[in-house]
């Protein structure tokens, strides 16, 4: 991408300075703290670092050999007891951890006293199934407590754990059980999901038929009982439907209630070198085969803790509400050792936003008192889709701050979550981050920043992002992120500076940053430390304004080139959600034998918008007049679904498939493969 960039941002001149009320008990207040970090990043982290427990201090807060780093080389650790025991033994063993609501309707409050007895008992099961410090345990259970608790057992033990999210298929839990070598299996009989069962140990079974011949136990959690027997739900008794139970294998198969009700509570944390490996997590697969990213103890819970107090400016009594299930790193950072490294009490659903009715996210934060809330744009544009009666049934009253993670969010939807969820009261932290960032890198601090509907605005204190070009030049506007400084302590507005389009870069290592690619050094250099000889390349385009904000355009395959002019995909479906009627687009470039590239819109409608003759023109009117003639769609498809990643990210590739008529590369990662076979057929009639 070049510093062609179109800038429809540049016409979003909203801005939103936070709000007296909430700056007047806010954590952070002072813009001070980008300059104390500024000034010496390694002893800024360092000051985070001690917050935490170690049993053993560090002796070197850094060594940066390029691409290899390592924080807080010789302490020693352990996260399970940073995020659970040191609470407890700080008198808060009775502060709630977690809110924990089923889909059937059950509902567990679980205070720390009882997460530490549950993962203590847990931990010791692990041992006694063989697992020992090192050793990898995959992860597939439904998002109920159990969850996290099996990723704080293993921390405990020293064990790597590898969370494959529920809803993969058979075949992609094999792949990734044989990429990590797990030597154990945790699953449950099923989850409950849209009123129905997900047959989670049957899916196990098959993918153990198949292969993972490294699997010598699988512990399997009663969740859902027998098919047709009936469970007690907190509304009353529920019958279980019918669905595939597995097959018990004698000697493999261990019965999760049995294990853990004979198990001792008592079982020390394992002292952690700060850079063993905590997990391994392997990415959405948005752009290709999934990597599987490890992580490392005592850098990467520094930067979930520094980040979560600040970023979400966390108050004792909050009640924290991360809609992401632990499949993702936002279930890693935000759900598990974020929050819990703070003590945060939260919220944690296990079913889907529709269930039974499509206002269940809206009755969860009534009935919890949700005061911060973080969920991703695609969730948001659903509920766009869905309409306001839905939200507007429950009084939403408790929500202070909402936050925004997984892709940029466009202008429309930030405003719509603004207003219609947050009561137009709440800021929002829209947070750009990664799998391999581990934590938050860009956003904005409530406290202190006035923010920009789309844009993530600044990197998080102690991070340090550039803007490059192709060809590894810097062209970051200082002079734009010192202006916004200025601004943010209330000084006269500087003088702007120059927008710069190009490619996001890190600098400087940081705490959470991927330690590699597990057994794959080669792929690791290759894809993030070869574009630039001295930077972290992330894959994705920004541009930063005149005020020194960053807006996240999305990948930097995405970006189309149309007439000799490089056009960001995200602005286009920007400028399309910005139309009354639209409430989600997908913009692809296809091959053009005159234009290079020519612009198709995947378009779904609001829920009530009629589908009129002249509806095609006048959505490539109002890109033209957002944006500019140039970024016009040349097609536009009215469709029901999009082709979507598990954790709910447009996979431009396979549209790009479809216009292109090529075979679809690899699906595995998608959420409902019949969206994507359905487009292909219509759009292959439509040529044809
Ligand atoms: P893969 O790397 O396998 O293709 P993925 O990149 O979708 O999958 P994740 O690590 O879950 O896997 O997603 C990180 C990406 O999500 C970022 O690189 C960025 O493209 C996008 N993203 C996340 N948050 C934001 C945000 N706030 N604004 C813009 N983009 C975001
Ligand atoms: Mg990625």
């Amino acid at each position: 991408m070049s510093q062609q960039t179109l800038g429809a941002y540049l016409d979003e001149d909203r801005a939103f300075p936070p709000p007296t009320a909430f700056v007047a008990s806010a954590r952070v207040r002072k813009p001070q703290v980008y300059r104390d970090a500024m000034a010496d990043p390694v002893s800024y982290w360092e000051s985070w670092a001690k917050q935490l427990d170690w049993f053993e201090a560090w002796h070197t807060a850094l060594r940066w050999n390029l691409p290899d780093a390592q924080w807080f080389v010789g302490g020693k650790l352990n996260a399970c007891h940073n995020c659970v025991d040191r609470h407890v033994a700080a008198g808060l063993g009775e502060k709630t951890a977690f809110l924990a609501e089923g889909e059937n309707g059950d509902v567990r409050s679980i205070p720390y006293r009882q997460v530490q007895d549950e993962v203590s008992k847990l931990a010791n099961v692990l041992k006694s199934l063989g697992v020992t410090k090192g050793d990898r345990v995959c992860v597939y259970l439904p998002m109920v407590a159990e969850l996290p608790f099996a990723m704080l057992a293993c921390a405990r033990i020293g064990a790597i754990h590898s969370v494959v999210f529920g809803g993969f298929s058979a075949e992609a839990l094999r792949e990734r059980i044989e990429d990590a070598g797990a030597k154990v299996l945790l699953t449950a009989d099923g989850g409950w999901r849209r009123g129905g069962v997900t047959p989670l140990k049957a899916i196990a079974d098959e993918a153990l038929s198949i292969g993972c011949p490294t699997i010598s136990k699988v512990l399997v959690l009663e969740r859902v009982g027998a098919p047709g027997s009936t469970v007690q739900a907190a509304n009353g008794t529920k019958l279980v439907p019918t669905y595939e139970a597995g097959a018990w294998r004698e000697g493999r198969d261990v019965s999760w209630k049995e294990a853990v009700a004979s198990a001792s509570t008592d079982c020390p944390c394992e002292p952690m070198d700060s850079e063993d490996t905590l997990y391994i997590l392997y990415t959405s697969g948005s752009t290709g085969k999934p990597k599987g990213i490890v992580h490392s103890i005592g850098g990467y819970l520094t930067q979930t803790y520094a980040t979560y107090q600040w970023v979400f400016d966390h108050q004792p009594e909050d009640v924290f509400w991360c809609t992401a299930d632990c499949g993702w790193v936002t279930g890693h950072s935000y759900v598990v050792y974020g929050p819990m490294a703070n003590a945060a009490t939260q919220v944690i659903y296990e079913g889907t936003p529709d269930t039974p009715d499509k206002d269940r996210f809206w009755r969860i934060i009534e009935r919890h008192g949700v005061t911060v809330l973080y969920t991703a744009p695609t969730a948001i544009r659903t509920f766009m889709k869905w309409g306001e009666e839905y939200p507007r049934r429950c009084d939403l009253s408790s929500l202070r701050l909402l936050g925004s993670v997984g892709e940029p969010i466009n202008p429309e939807a930030w405003v719509w979550y603004h207003e219609v969820i947050g009561g137009g009261r709440c800021p929002i932290v829209d947070t750009w981050w990664q799998t391999e960032t581990g934590a938050i890198m860009i956003s904005p601090l409530p406290g202190i920043t006035t923010t920009k509907p789309g844009s993530a605005t600044q990197p998080f204190p102690g991070i340090s992002c550039a803007v490059m070009l192709e060809g590894g030049e810097d062209v970051t506007p200082i002079q734009g992120a010192l202006g916004y400084m200025q601004c943010a302590r209330g000084e006269t507005a500087p003088a702007r500076g120059e927008e710069r389009g190009g490619i996001l870069a890190i600098r400087q290592p940081w705490p959470g940053m991927l330690r590699g690619i597990w057994g794959d050094p080669a792929r690791f250099r290759d894809v993030y430390w070869s574009k630039f000889p001295d930077a972290y390349f992330p894959g994705d385009g920004v541009k930063v304004d005149g005020d020194g904000y960053f807006w996240l355009l999305g990948r930097v395959d995405d970006v189309m080139l149309v007439s000799g002019h490089n056009i960001s995909t995200m602005e286009v479906e920007s400028a399309l959600v910005d139309h009354q009627g639209v409430a989600e687009a997908a913009v692809i470039g296809r091959a053009d034998a005159i234009k290079g590239q020519a612009i198709a819109a995947f378009v779904i409608l609001k829920a009530g918008t009629p589908m009129a003759d002249g509806l095609p023109a006048e959505l490539k009117a109002h890109v033209a007049q957002k944006i500019g003639p140039i970024a016009k769609p040349d097609d536009i498809h009215f469709c029901a679904d999009l082709p979507k990643t598990r954790s709910g990210k447009i996979m431009r590739r396979l549209l790009r498939d479809v216009a292109e008529g090529r075979a679809l590369g690899d699906t595995t990662t998608l959420a409902d493969p019949a969206v994507v076979a359905s487009l292909k057929e219509r759009y292959e009639h439509l040529e044809g």
